[in-house]
């Protein structure tokens, strides 16, 4: 998950269902089926182990890497091991970026004695700069606004700018650091700044991989300098000392590749042609072991994977588990399977994603549709006692739900209460100590019961028309989102979403 939600789209469009409590599943025949599979969900079963092995033995798992590759024959495995019918689905990956290394030196002027070592990583599609390095003036970019670059005026051409930033604290912080990192890229690509290096927003220096816009002719060196450092250079530009800093990125760049998505099916007992998908994005970044994102939720939909078929449930409609891969470099996966299965997206009833860590799931966001919302909180009954859940009727770009909105699918991410989730986010630190067992249960439970539901209730919508999709980005801060992903201009030429009829 990338959140660029904006805070004031989360109160503007805070709309909490209250319906009351009819129970639909006492009017249906799959009652029994949802509550023994909730209950499931709750006992003993191999998840614990199955976050180990993909967080500690298999690790950080970058798209492009073998590790990406060995999870992805590891969840297959998990899969038939359970008697689930599973295979993968390539799909392709327009460009090879990976980081192998990064490191950089600040020195002051000739005869000052001043030089020194900075951790650094590159951000995301940051151009590389390979040994000796790129060499530049360091800038005192300030916290990057408007007023900032025009204090530097020509000053920022050719130079290094660093962005003095706040120290993360939360996932509002992310949301913010996400929301500011757009205007300032721009701000440097229009001042011809030779690169971007953020001072990192964690603490104990820790290191991070995100936040980048840039792409093609506007690329540059960008990197996340270790929040020490960027300190200390700071005091010495604000004290008068002239800084230069010299960037070795070494890169792993290529041209397109394949990447695979591992897809489980649970066929329907009923209706099969009809389908609901469940996802978490089997892909993380590289630095940490990817834990919290996503690995938590890979091994959750696996064991409800496992469970429906040990327990015989097969509800009305079909049920996909998929873990995507491709998340992290422009949610790739998710947009590779809704072009594949074309032909199928008018049968798809619901996509729901689960990528926003292992804090207790807290609500759902459904993507501003009402009807959607409102069976949500029917289909949620049975695990009340769990909540409660806010239902947040407002669509969110970040994850791979994204594709299915765009092409009409009613759709839904999870919401989760942000636990470690902000201050490990894409850091050296997302690791399987930050995930709490217990709570990934209560999750799954959740999960169960949402899955379950969509998989067996009678819906009211069917999928949305170009015209519809863009009345929703109309109503909605849905364009701003866009634009912050660099997904709007695939939308206006419509070579991703929903093409109009
Ligand atoms: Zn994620």
């Amino acid at each position: 998950m990338k959140p660029i939600r904006s805070l004031a789209l989360a109160a503007a469009l805070l709309t909490c269902t209250s319906l009351g409590s009819q129970r639909l599943w006492a009017q249906d025949t799959g009652d029994a089926d949802g509550a023994r599979l909730v209950a499931a969900m709750l006992g003993a079963s191999p998840l614990e182990d199955d976050l180990r092995e993909l967080t500690t033995y298999i690790g950080g798992r970058a798209t492009g890497t073998a590790a990406n590759l060995a999870s992805v024959d590891w969840a297959l495995a998990r899969f038939r091991e359970a008697g689930v019918s599973a295979g993968k689905e390539a799909f392709s990956m327009p460009e090879l970026w990976l980081e192998r290394s990064a490191s950089t030196r600040i020195f002051g002027p000739e005869g000052s004695g001043i030089a020194f070592e900075a951790r650094a990583a590159a951000m995301p599609f940051s151009s590389g700069a390979p040994a000796p390095g790129v060499t530049a003036p360091l800038a005192d970019g300030g916290k990057g606004t408007e007023e900032d670059f025009d204090r530097l005026g020509d000053t920022a051409g050719g130079a290094f700018v660093l962005i003095e930033t706040e120290p993360l604290l939360d996932i509002e912080g992310l949301f913010k650091e996400y929301n500011e990192a757009f205007d300032i890229e721009r701000r440097a690509v229009a001042a011809n700044a030779a690169g971007i290096v953020y001072m990192g927003s964690r603490a104990e220096g820790l290191l991070y991989r995100h936040n980048s816009s840039l792409r093609g002719a506007e690329a540059r060196p960008m990197l996340v300098l270790d929040r020490g450092a960027a300190h200390r250079a700071l005091s010495l530009l604000r004290a008068g000392t002239p800084l230069s800093l010299t960037a070795v990125l070494d890169l792993e760049l290529g041209p397109a590749y394949e990447s695979y998505n591992v897809i489980g099916e649970i066929e329907g007992s009923g209706e099969p042609e009809e389908i609901v998908v469940v996802g978490a994005h089997l892909d993380s970044w590289d630095l940490g072991d990817g834990a919290l994102d996503n690995g938590a939720n890979v091994t959750l939909l696996i064991d409800l994977a496992r469970q429906m078929k040990r327990l015989g449930i097969r509800p009305r409609r079909t049920v996909r588990f998929a873990l995507w891969n491709g998340e992290e470099q422009g949610l790739l996966g998710s947009y590779g399977y809704v072009r594949s299965h074309a032909a199928e997206l008018d049968r798809h009833v619901a996509a729901m994603s689960f990528d926003i860590g292992c804090g207790a799931i807290n609500g759902f966001f459904t993507g501003g549709r009402a009807e959607v919302a409102s069976a949500l909180d029917e289909i949620l009954d049975p695990v009340r006692g769990l909540g409660p859940f806010q239902i947040i009727d407002a669509p969110v770009v970040g994850t791979d739900n994204y594709d299915f909105m765009m092409e009409g699918v009613a759709n839904l991410v999870g919401n989760h209460e942000p636990a470690t989730y902000g201050l490990n986010y894409h850091a050296q630190s997302d690791r399987f100590e930050e995930c709490d067992l217990r709570t990934l249960r209560t999750n799954a439970a959740i999960v169960a019961a949402a899955t379950y539901g969509f998989a067996t209730t009678d819906v009211s919508w069917a999928r949305q028309s170009r015209q519809e999709v863009e009345a929703l980005i109309e109503s909605t801060d849905l364009e701003r989102q866009m634009r912050v992903f660099s997904v709007w201009d695939a939308w206006l030429d419509g070579s991703r979403g929903r093409r109009a009829e």
